[in-house]
């Protein structure tokens, strides 16, 4: 099973990937976004990672 096309978005401040996406072929630079974190319990920055 590929997964090539899922990103994980782990939380900046915890560092716990709560959310996963999937990659969009059309960007290109590291996703930073808004989620909310169930660890911190708040809206954290989240950024892509694999
Ligand atoms: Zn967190």
């Amino acid at each position: 099973m590929s997964q090539d096309n899922l990103a994980k978005m782990e939380c900046t401040e915890c560092k716990t990937v709560t959310h996963y996406t999937t990659r969009n072929r059309v960007i290109k630079t590291r996703l930073a976004l808004k989620k909310h974190c169930k660890n911190c319990k708040k809206h954290t920055d989240h950024k892509e990672t694999k």
